[in-house]
């Protein structure tokens, strides 16, 4: 790869070193605009033709001389914006993800710019867009419109507001209403205003309460983020559920924007969660901002835009807004650290907590990490002294930890899922008043369709994986490739009628459950009932309020949410956690355990925790429950050195996939053999193998998994190779993608 090279100086005869968006690893030179007048500094946009059409790149630096022929080198087209709109730390930040994750410059760049800004558009921000009534519109009874149902409730909707109705507001309400508001237009009912701008999301709804006085604890983490305020100092706060570490990072931030600088706070599914946001507008008077992926294109332009220009002192969000500039960092924090999601698992492959990191090194600012079960790899670099470790060893105020218990299931009488013991437990709990919340993996059996008489089970035709019964059982879809199609009404293989669903989804336990305890309200919280915008808050408000005694769920109750009259947390199936074939999956379920017991109890009512297991006497179970997380991870941490695992060896991890079954191995093969050309010293070669899930939507997978014990060896192994691979003659028939510090070995 060809380093970004001289810094901020520019003359008109330089060449200009572009990162293009582009699959291919290196940058693209250019002449300079035939008319510029200004200089240029890094970190600007440049449209440049490329191939037969035009794109958009930043510019990287300049140079004096390219390898490619003066007389063949193009002009670029137009210099997009005065000042960079990429600053010198994220250029860097950039380029070192390139190089790390092995993901091509120009990509990796347009990952770092919100949609907008790829698409050309100027980096200001535009004004706020409403629809309102005209007096016409004011003046027509909605109910009137018989014939346009659709256009009716529009009209109802926009007297009911008469300040108008932003884009974003429609749509959460009406789905596809540009058509029919383009009806109403015409009609000359309904028109357009258009506000200045006014700053993107910076509203706060501060309350000016009084926030608790810290405990000890949390007195000496925040003095300690503080004190380090003006260096590189990485922290892992390690405190249970409940133990006031989000009162560590509001007292912290407080500190740190009372003097004038920026906090950046990354969360996992704040779309789903807000009341982490809610909290932090509530306590402070200063604008927030938020950037999701739930949200507009315009509305993380602007998250973008305030948080570059310094106008927001605090920037909240998902994954993708560790890349988002800030004007003058102060502190980092990454809230539930060990969380999966911070982990990109497509196209460029970066873990938002170790970029995090990396980020506060180049600022000379804390990050602190916080988690109630931090990662291994987090632990290790505590061991290592790598890392400072704070811990909240209690609940704060005065609530109790909940107490877990083991129940044995093996050989009881079920009704399905559920053991009669965990169903006594359920009834206990509601006649004493309390609430209580089920909790299903996601990934332990969905229900199918099976048949009784024959064993024929529903299986997708594209995967190798069963379908999943949905609608009342009358649809079945696959999960991996979203195929659908009707429940069979008899048995394919042996006709016979008498086809049963099997298996334990979150809709057939919710069903149970209702036919348990009739006249008990329950909600059910999964990725499908909470498609919709606001559908997880008003079921979770059904929950607070009193109306759901019984909360069924997956892992999207995990986190971020606290219900103190759910007093009895029932874990359904903890045994794939026990027996996967992803060597990480005993820390997830560790993890998730505490997670979801963490959901429950307050002081007066402390909660129980029931596990159901198969494997009563799984040795990291008794650890996790007597010991609790600190000793499980010690353990876990001694059986990957075993192993010589991560995080005590580093992995990479080559996935190849093709419509036919021989071509994945064979381009693996061959992927192995350069690499062993190369000279893979210090890299073990692992594979290839078929994916554990071999088939998925109708394309078979394999992978080539990387492992050594130095990061370095690694690391010059996969700069050479993943260079060379796209030279491979199979590279162009399968698809394949590198995985760098791979979390999921699907
Ligand atoms: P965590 O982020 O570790 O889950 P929180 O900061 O959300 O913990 O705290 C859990 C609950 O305890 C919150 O309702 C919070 O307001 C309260 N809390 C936190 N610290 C204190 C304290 N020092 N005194 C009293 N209540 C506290
Ligand atoms: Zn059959
Ligand atoms: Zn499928």
């Amino acid at each position: 790869m060809k380093e970004a090279t001289t810094p901020p100086t520019f003359d008109s005869a330089a060449i200009l070193r572009i990162a293009v968006p582009s699959p291919l690893y290196r940058y693209f030179d250019y002449l300079s605009p035939i008319h510029a007048t200004t200089n240029v500094k890094p970190g600007v946009r440049v449209r440049v033709p490329f191939g037969r059409t035009q794109t958009i790149g930043v510019l990287m630096g300049t140079t004096s001389e390219s390898d490619v022929p003066p007389s063949k080198l193009k002009h670029a087209l137009e210099i997009l914006d005065d000042e960079p709109l990429l600053s010198a730390d994220l250029l860097y930040l950039a380029q070192w993800a390139a190089d790390y994750y092995h993901h091509p410059i120009g990509e990796v760049l347009s990952s770092v710019l919100p949609p907008p800004l790829r698409r050309g558009r100027a980096a200001e921000q535009k004004g706020r867009t409403t629809w309102h009534l005209t007096p016409e519109g004011r003046s027509i009874n909605a109910t009137d419109l018989t014939r346009a149902p659709r256009q009716a409730m529009l009209l109802a909707m926009l007297q009911q507001h008469p300040d108008g109705l932003t884009a974003d507001q429609l749509t959460d309400s009406e789905g596809d209403w540009r058509p029919i508001l383009k009806s109403l237009v015409k009609k000359g009912w309904i028109q357009q205003k258009t506000e200045a701008p006014r700053g993107g999301h910076v509203d706060t709804d501060h309350s000016g309460e009084t926030p608790p006085v810290l405990n000890d604890a949390q007195q000496r983490a925040v003095e300690h983020i503080v004190n380090a305020s003006t260096q590189f100092c990485p922290i892992l706060l390690e405190g249970v559920t409940g133990s006031g570490k989000t009162e560590v990072y509001l007292k912290a931030i407080e500190h740190i924007i009372e003097s004038g600088r920026q906090a950046l706070v990354l969360a996992p599914e704040i779309g789903l969660t807000p009341q982490l946001v809610a909290r932090f507008r509530e306590r402070f008077a200063v604008p927030i901002a938020v950037t999701h992926s739930g949200l507009s294109d315009g509305d993380r332009l602007s998250a973008w835009l305030t948080a570059r220009s310094g106008e927001s002192a605090i920037l909240i969000g998902t994954r993708s807004a560790v890349l988002t500039p800030l004007k003058n960092p102060g502190l980092i924090i990454v809230d539930e650290e060990h969380d999966l999601s911070f982990k990109q698992q497509e196209g460029f492959r970066y873990s938002a907590r170790d970029l995090a990191v990396l980020r506060a090194k180049y600022a000379n600012i804390p990050i602190v990490l916080g988690s109630a079960t931090p990662s291994l790899e987090s632990l290790l670099n505590v061991e290592s002294k790598r890392y400072q470790h704070l811990r909240l060893p209690q609940r704060a105020g005065r609530a109790t930890s909940p107490t877990i218990h083991i129940l044995d299931i093996r050989g009881q009488r079920m009704r399905e899922c559920l053991s009669a013991a965990l169903i006594a437990e359920i009834q206990k709990h509601l006649s004493a008043g309390g609430q209580a919340l089920l909790f299903l993996n996601r990934r332990g059996y969905a229900p199918t369709l099976m048949c009784h008489d024959c064993g024929w089970v529903a299986e997708c035709r594209r995967c190798d994986a069963h379908m999943t019964l949905h609608h009342g059982e009358r649809q079945l879809r696959c999960h991996h490739c979203g195929a659908q199609r009707p429940a069979e009404k008899s048995c394919p293989t042996c006709s016979s009628e008498n086809l049963i669903p099997v298996g334990r989804g979150t809709e057939r336990l919710n069903e149970l459950l209702a036919e348990r305890f009739p006249g008990v309200g329950i909600v059910r919280v999964d990725r499908d009932t909470t498609r919709r915008k606001g559908a997880m808050e008003s079921m979770l408000e059904t929950v607070h309020r009193g109306e759901s005694r019984i909360l069924v769920g997956t892992q999207m109750l995990a986190k971020g949410h606290h219900f103190p009259n759910i007093t009895l947390v029932g874990i359904v199936d903890v045994d794939y956690g026990l027996f996967s074939a992803d060597f990480r999956a005993t820390e997830r379920m560790g993890q998730l355990i505490l997670q979801v017991a963490g959901r429950a109890g307050r002081a007066d009512h402390p909660g129980e925790v029931f596990l159901q297991t198969h494997h009563p006497e799984h040795p990291l179970l008794h650890l996790l429950i007597s010991q609790g997380y600190g000793a499980f991870a010690e353990a876990t941490l001694a059986e990957r050195y075993q192993a010589q695992l991560p995080p005590y060896t580093h992995i990479a991890l080559l996935r190849a996939e093709a419509t036919t079954a021989e071509l994945p191995p064979a381009f693996l093969e061959n992927a192995k053999a350069l690499a062993i050309d190369i000279g893979a010293i210090g890299v073990a070669l692992m594979g290839p193998v078929p994916a554990p899930m071999p088939k998925r939507a109708g394309r078979y997978r394999g992978q080539l998994l990387l492992l050594s014990p130095q990061r370095g060896s690694l690391q010059r192994l996969l700069s050479s190779w993943t260079k060379q691979l796209s030279t491979l003659k199979l590279a162009r028939k399968v698809r394949w993608s590198i995985d760098v510090d791979a979390l999921e070995l699907f």
